[in-house]
């Protein structure tokens, strides 16, 4: 399968989207409501997640998406300024839409896992949007619950020119690319295939509670590794793997989440990326990510994403690292069980 069409019309819909990111960053900062689950959402979160599924509804209407917001939110009174201002934020995207258009874009985002859908986290990172530093628009198809194709646009992300902003992209057997996010010509991007633990960097949230960093570090000395993490918000952790800054990424859900799994729209994209640059990524036991089974990662224990060569190692050391519960209950010696 090439994926002309799909990666087309992919690339088109996350600049646009990417572009009312950073309008709304100029306007607005980091001007945020609470969530439900007190997380915070912008009025670029929903926006763009409108400009994503509209794309997506006019290119490949028959394909369920399933996308991180959803715009119930917004009927909740003292949020009818934040709904106007997404409303005017997308027509200065997309001149002809009505407000009605806006919030079923939206919703068009509430769909469920078949055999092919798409998945999109309209600014995965929202802390780092808000905070001025990393965030990703993240698009992926899946197929057969496999990944098939992914693109990243990170609007802060550092370039080689000293500019900013960057599009990474991963097709199954096409391999992984960045291109400029004001556009230029695609380069091919590989992993660092290193394996010396004392040169490599693991890379980690830049948010304490998006995974266990008391474990992290145990696994680190185990491995040998003497750098520091880097740290970096959102998708943009995968793109880093993908072209050799980092060399490993573990997301180990901390005690107080243990039955909470990760989203699938918060790793699709970034899986391709690293895979298709020559690198793997398998959950914390070596399992493949499944995706397949609805929008959560349920068959999977957190997340390893590394540059192919030492997978298995750094899969070993993590069996032989006890969990953080696993050291409050006292019983550290042993080893760490999923
Ligand atoms: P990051 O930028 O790597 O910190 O990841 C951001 C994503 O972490 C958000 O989009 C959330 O979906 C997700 N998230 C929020 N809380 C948690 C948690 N307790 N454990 C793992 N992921 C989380
Ligand atoms: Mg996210």
């Amino acid at each position: 399968m090439s994926y002309q069409p799909e990666k087309e019309l992919a690339l088109r819909i996350v600049r646009e989207a990417a572009k009312l990111c950073q309008r709304v960053q100029q306007t607005q900062g980091g001007k945020a409501v609470k969530k439900a689950d007190t997380s915070p959402v912008t009025v670029a979160d929903f926006g763009a997640q409108a400009i994503l599924c509209q794309g997506l509804i006019d290119g490949f209407p028959n394909d369920p998406v399933i996308g991180e917001e959803d715009a119930t939110l917004l009927q909740q009174p003292g949020l009818e300024g934040v709904r106007q201002q997404i409303i005017e934020q997308v027509q200065q995207s997309i001149s002809t839409a009505t407000p009605e258009n806006v919030i079923d874009w939206i919703n068009w985002g509430n769909g469920q896992v078949a055999q092919r859908y798409w998945t999109l986290d309209p600014i995965d990172g929202t802390k780092g949007f808000i905070r001025g530093d990393q965030y990703a628009v993240a698009l992926a198809l899946v197929e057969e619950g496999e990944v098939k194709l992914g693109v990243l646009a990170c609007p802060a992300f550092p370039r080689e020119d000293g500019g900013k902003g960057v599009i990474f992209l991963g097709i199954r057997g096409q391999g992984s690319v960045e291109i400029p996010l004001q556009g230029g010509i695609p380069q091919k991007i590989k992993v660092d295939p290193s394996s010396n633990f004392e040169q490599l960097y693991r890379i980690e949230s830049v948010e304490s509670v998006h995974s266990d960093r008391q474990v992290q570090t145990a696994i680190d000395q185990r491995l040998g590794l003497t750098s520091v993490a880097k740290q970096m918000d959102s998708l943009a952790k995968y793109g880093a793997i993908a072209r050799g800054d980092a060399h490993f990424y573990t997301r180990v859900p901390l005690p107080q989440f243990e039955g909470k799994k990760e989203n699938i729209w918060d790793h699709a994209a970034g899986v391709i990326l690293v895979e298709e640059a020559g690198g793997k990524v398998t959950d914390l036991e070596g399992k493949p990510l499944d995706f397949s089974v609805g929008a959560k990662l349920s068959n999977n224990y957190g997340v390893l994403a590394t540059n192919g060569t030492i997978h298995s190692q750094v899969l070993a050391a993590i069996e032989h690292t006890p969990s953080k519960s696993q050291i409050i209950d006292g019983d550290s010696l042993a080893p760490r069980s999923f």
